[in-house]
């Protein structure tokens, strides 16, 4: 791929090309899904649906491509990836394939990346930048601490390169530039992102954090899981850290040779720096304000704080103290979809303006009278929708398996809400659970363990119907130890959490059996984690699968054998 130059960054000028394409979003549509059709009109997809490069109006299209999920499109996919250079889905062969973090199906899945897909990554962050600047304005000569792990990318049997999304973004030669001319430059130097140890690169990203305090001008993670296990990591070597400025060299634990050189050059011995750190480490209450103090100049933190991140929210926050937090964007492997432009609003209102030149997008209903998906300025405020996707990189009319509230507009393009994944992942019979519905039982159930001053880590689910009836099982890491009868209080919160009528109605006549409480021990989740990174899932892209289903052996193994007490609800009986 050739190094493009990227523009300098001008940010009236990209917030006023946002307004413009937002003010037209309907004929920005109609272009973009013509751009798509006339590029890739080669691809044998395409030609199998009677597509010939003749055909690009919007109801054309939609006449004659069916709506898809990755499984109908895996075949085609599984082609590229055994190195068919033949135009497949695209026009032209793809330069690598993403790997999704595919956590909710337990396994990754294939989609392609390409050179739009890049560049479209390069405009959401400078159109995000430039709106997020105007609020919280950063120095020129900044630099962001971002927690980032480039995964390992390798090459297909057909030779194709193969790594997650983000590991596609940042091997890019264009990210570094595009980074610096948003100001975002990373602490670390490029070895800690590639490092092939992901403990490693985090104790680095930390270190060089510090090192490079005073520049620091945000703190960014993909994820809020991301943010969170960045801080609780840093309570525990804070005193490492201290210790490697103190005396000018690296902890022995760095061994990764280009980690341990590029970080070498990076340290001089600096006690001054040591034991302010360390006093200010001392002076904070339970690590209160952790970030502002690490980081004085810094303006904010940001990350995806919606959806299944929002339990990470309340640590998040209090590790920023009084600093904002600002949700970034929305987006995934198969493309970038929406930007914020509101980075005022807390994570908890946070809301995303599709960018309507990054692909063609439909809304299908969610409600179960209507089947048709509407265009992108024909959704209503107030209803909720699947998100399906046209894109340049071989996605045509793709399910995307998000469910958006539609919250407003901004000129024409809709703002939304990101609600939850469509699938649902606790159901036995009549009883319809979504992840979001387990949030919700969660984070009420929690409210009785923080009473004893105890957070939930994090937290997992199953259907076991392996009993008779079957039951929910949720999983709980908690941050400390407390009494039998405050977890079974838990367990009857979390079986009165649901509030499904299915749910409820089949708890009462007993066609489900009663929740079960796993309480599983400290570090039992860092293993889930771990598993998954040994799958090639990235340390920055990686979301908790928040249901465990039978398929996924080897995580159930883990959390069943790290199980230290259970609990049965006995709030239906
Ligand atoms: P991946 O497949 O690993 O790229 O993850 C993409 C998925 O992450 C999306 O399909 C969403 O379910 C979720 N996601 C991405 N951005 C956001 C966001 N801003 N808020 C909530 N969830 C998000």
């Amino acid at each position: 791929m050739l190094e493009k130059k990227v523009e300098t960054f001008n940010m009236n000028r990209v917030i006023e090309d946002f307004e413009e394409m937002s003010r037209n979003a309907d004929q920005v549509q109609i272009q973009t899904l013509k751009d798509i059709l006339l590029k890739n009109h080669s691809a044998i997809y395409l030609k199998n649906f009677g597509i010939n490069g003749t055909t690009t109006a919007p109801e054309a299209f939609k006449a004659l491509v069916p709506l898809v999920t990755d499984f109908e499109l895996e075949p085609y996919i599984q082609r590229m990836v055994d190195g068919d250079t033949s135009p497949i889905l695209t026009g032209r062969p793809v330069p690598a394939i993403s790997l999704s973090s595919g956590t909710s199906q337990g396994r990754p899945k294939f989609v392609p990346f390409t050179d739009e897909l890049m560049e479209n990554t390069i405009q959401l962050f400078r159109t995000a930048f430039a709106f997020r600047n105007r609020e919280f304005p950063i120095d020129d000569n900044g630099r962001a601490l971002q927690f980032i792990f480039s995964s390992r990318q390798y090459t297909s049997t057909g030779g194709v390169p193969v790594g997650t999304a983000t590991t596609n973004v940042y091997r890019n030669p264009n990210f570094k530039a595009g980074m610096r001319s948003i100001q975002s430059l990373c602490c670390s130097p490029d070895e800690v992102i590639f490092s092939p140890d992901v403990h490693q690169a985090l104790y680095c990203h930390l270190l060089s954090g510090i090192l490079f305090r005073d520049q620091v001008q945000y703190v960014f993670a993909s994820f809020a899981h991301g943010l969170v296990h960045a801080f609780r990591t840093f309570e525990q070597v804070w005193e490492e850290i201290v210790a490697d400025i103190k005396e000018g060299v690296l902890t022995s634990r760095i061994t990764v040779p280009s980690v341990r050189s590029a970080m070498s050059k990076l340290l001089r011995p600096n006690p001054e720096l040591a034991d302010m750190i360390r006093t200010k480490c001392l002076s904070l209450s339970n690590w209160y304000g952790l970030i502002p103090a690490l980081f004085p100049n810094a303006k904010y933190v940001y990350g995806i704080m919606t959806g299944s991140m929002e339990p990470y929210v309340k640590k998040l926050r209090h590790y920023a103290g009084e600093l904002p937090l600002v949700s970034h964007d929305y987006g995934s492997s198969e493309g970038w979809i929406a930007a914020n432009v509101t980075p005022r609003l807390s994570p908890e209102e946070a809301t995303f303006a599709v960018v309507p030149n990054l692909g063609y997008f439909e809304f299908l209903p969610v409600s179960e009278t209507e089947k048709e998906p509407v265009g992108l300025t024909d959704v209503k405020i107030g209803e909720e929708y699947e998100v399906v996707i046209t894109n340049y990189a071989g996605l045509y009319r793709y399910k995307l398996g998000d469910v958006v509230r539609i919250i407003g507009f901004y000129n024409k393009t809709p703002q939304l809400k990101f609600i939850c994944r469509r699938n649902l992942i606790l159901s036995i019979n009549i009883d319809k659970n979504t992840e979001r519905d387990l949030q919700l039982s969660v984070e009420s159930a929690a409210k009785r363990l923080s009473e004893e001053k105890i957070e939930v880590i994090d937290f997992s689910s199953h259907v076991d119907v392996t009993t008779e009836p079957g039951h929910y099982v949720i999983f709980w890491e908690v941050s400390g130890e407390t009494e039998g009868d405050v977890l079974q209080d838990c367990c009857n919160c979390l079986d009165k959490g649901f509030i499904d009528a299915g749910y409820m109605s089949s708890r009462k006549c007993k066609t489900i059996g009663a929740l079960e409480l796993r309480v599983v021990e400290r570090g039992t989740f860092r293993k889930v984690q771990e598993h998954f990174l040994g799958l090639g899932s990235s340390a920055g892209q990686f979301k908790m699968p928040r249901c465990v289903k039978p398929s996924n052996g080897k995580v159930l193994k883990i959390l069943c054998e790290n199980a230290v007490s259970r609990f049965f609800s006995t709030a239906f009986d």
